[in-house]
C-alpha cells in the first residue's frame, strides 16, 4: 500500500484548504417579479425565464 512519505504540513495542508470553501449558488433578481433566484434557472416564485412564461401558475 503506498503510504505518504512525510507528514504534510500545517501551512501546506491549509495552503490546499483555501480552495476548499462553502459553496454558495450564483442568486440573481428575477427580470419578472425581482425575487431571488438561481441564476440561469427558471424563478420558482413567478415560473418566468427569460422574459418568457415558462412554468403556468395555477
Ligand atoms: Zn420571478
Amino acid at each position: 500500500m503506498a503510504v505518504p512519505q512525510r507528514r504534510t504540513s500545517k501551512t501546506r495542508r491549509d495552503k490546499r484548504r483555501t480552495h476548499f470553501k462553502l459553496h454558495v449558488p450564483g442568486m440573481v433578481a428575477c427580470d419578472n417579479c425581482g425575487e431571488l433566484k438561481i441564476a440561469h434557472h427558471v424563478c420558482a416564485v413567478c415560473g418566468h425565464y427569460k422574459g418568457r412564461e415558462i412554468v403556468k401558475q395555477q
